[in-house]
């Protein structure tokens, strides 16, 4: 395995501001003691069982990211230890995120996920119903609300890319309060970068290709 030569290399030319989350999905336990051991201490995961049994079995010191789309009655099962939650996309959602860090005495980072790519199969809300759903979320106090999440299309035109970044850029900076911008995986993150992502979630390039 070359994942920590993956890392090195990935790093190197990162600016500081930028948070990597390494995005361990279908991984076994030794890829991601790999990457801890040369230094990585944030992981990203897309479902939650398959995060609960890695944060079991790795070093507590991990920062727990879930990434992907997330079903509500299944928020309990991470709430105890998520760091953040990027794919928030919908205020039934949130609620149900506010009620189990409530529980655990815990504060939960969340991302809200918006619809930037042309495809129809991505998840994520249209910039009015964030307004709506901010609106809401004042009163969840265990609930931050950190910034904004978004998929570019799964597409080889890079101006397209490029341009559905800028969108969600524009509708970040519209919120002082917001901190976190994550745009940006593997083929995609240096444009993400350049359009003012500050947190880019990486897979492949450190771990390798899925085959599943
Ligand atoms: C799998 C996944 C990634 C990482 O994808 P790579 O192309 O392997 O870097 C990033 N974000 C989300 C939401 C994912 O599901």
């Amino acid at each position: 395995m070359k994942i920590k030569e993956n890392l090195a290399s990935l790093k190197k030319n990162l600016s500081e501001n930028v948070i990597l989350v390494a995005v361990s999905k279908t991984k076994p336990i030794k890829d991601l003691l790999e990457a801890y051991n040369a230094g990585q201490k944030i992981f990203g995961e897309n479902k939650i069982q398959e995060m609960v049994s890695k944060w079991q079995l790795m070093p507590k010191d991990i920062k727990w990211h879930m990434i992907g789309h997330v079903q509500t009655n299944k928020v309990k099962y991470m709430a105890p230890f998520v760091d953040f939650i990027h794919a928030v996309d919908s205020i039934k959602l949130l609620k149900e995120i506010q009620k189990q860090a409530e529980k655990n005495n815990r504060h939960i980072k969340c991302l809200i996920q918006i619809r930037i790519a042309q495809e129809e199969t991505k998840f994520g809300i249209t910039p009015d119903e964030l307004e709506l759903l901010l609106d809401t979320s004042k009163s969840f106090n265990n609930v931050l609300i950190e910034g904004l999440m978004g998929m570019a299309s799964f597409t080889e035109d890079k101006n397209q890319i490029r341009r559905e970044f800028q969108l969600l850029k524009s509708i970040y900076d519209k919120y002082s309060s917001f901190k976190v911008l994550s745009m940006g995986m593997s083929g995609d993150y240096n444009i993400a970068i350049e359009e003012g992502s500050n947190m880019i979630r990486v897979g492949s390039k450190i771990f390798g290709e899925r085959f599943y």
